[in-house]
């Protein structure tokens, strides 16, 4: 159980980054459905086994058949930096429901990447972090903190002068957590996690899109199988 829970119950939840986490929240639709789905036509001719709804699972996959896919949904809960947030809320598909620092006010989190994360900029990636650490990393470390906790000393201060909260927010660091429900459908959120488990995908994202796969594999064990050797080879 985590410290500081998601609003309502889930079905599993992963720790992210320092302060962050994920929960699935609730699921729509059993792993079989795009087979049965897709075998409409078909579907009193014969009972199908495990196997043979495995097999037409990693057909359709395969082949790009997406709408029986789309009868298949996810609801997650998280709790991450607004870099994260902002990243994952590109996925058009995605409903979503964030709350919003016009009404409440920002607790004093944010995230201080772990001295290991203190990368050089990639030189052959446009976007990336080279494998090799900066000079002094726990000095980086240590400035990053002051930083937002200045930031937020600021903040807390404006909000204490009667400032609206909606204008004091300006001052909150793009580390601050916030937090949002998201759903969607398994194959917009596989395109999704395509996307940002890809090398060239920020860091802090893949933790949550590879916490989003490991809450889904044990409901979904025959479609995140199937796209997990799809997209292996
Ligand atoms: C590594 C990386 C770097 C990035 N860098 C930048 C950047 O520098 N600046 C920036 O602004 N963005 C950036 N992005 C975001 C990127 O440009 C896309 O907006 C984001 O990945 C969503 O992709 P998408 O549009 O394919 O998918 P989604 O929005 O998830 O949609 C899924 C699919 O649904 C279909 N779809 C959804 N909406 C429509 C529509 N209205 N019309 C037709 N088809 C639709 C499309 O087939 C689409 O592929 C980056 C993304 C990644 C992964």
């Amino acid at each position: 159980m985590l410290p500081d829970e998601p609003p309502t119950e889930s079905l599993g939840e992963i720790r992210c980054l320092d302060h962050g986490y994920l929960a699935l929240v609730s699921t729509f639709g059993q792993d079989r459905d795009p087979a049965r789905i897709a075998r409409t036509s078909f579907r009193n001719k014969k009972v199908r086994s495990l196997e043979d709804d495995t097999r037409l699972t990693k057909y359709l996959l395969r082949h790009g058949h997406s709408e029986p896919f789309e009868f298949v949904n996810a609801r997650f809960y998280f709790k991450a930096p607004i870099t994260v947030c902002r990243q994952i809320f590109r996925h058009r598909t995605a409903k979503k429901n964030e709350i919003s620092y016009r009404y409440m006010q920002a607790s004093r989190e944010f995230y201080v990447p772990a001295l290991e994360r203190m990368q050089k900029q990639s030189e052959s990636k446009k976007q990336g972090s080279s494998d090799e650490l900066i000079a002094d990393p726990a000095g980086a470390h240590e400035r990053m903190r002051r930083i937002c906790n200045l930031a937020f000393d600021e903040y807390e201060a404006l909000l204490a002068d009667g400032l609206a909260a909606e204008i004091a927010r300006g001052v909150l660091p793009m580390h601050t957590y916030t937090e949002w429900y998201w759903q969607n459908d398994i194959h917009n959120l596989l395109d999704m996690l395509g996307k940002r488990l890809a090398g060239d995908a920020q860091g802090e994202t893949r933790v949550y899109a590879r916490a989003m796969l490991d809450l889904l594999e044990p409901v979904y064990p025959i479609i995140i199988g199937a796209w997990k050797e799809l997209h292996r080879g």
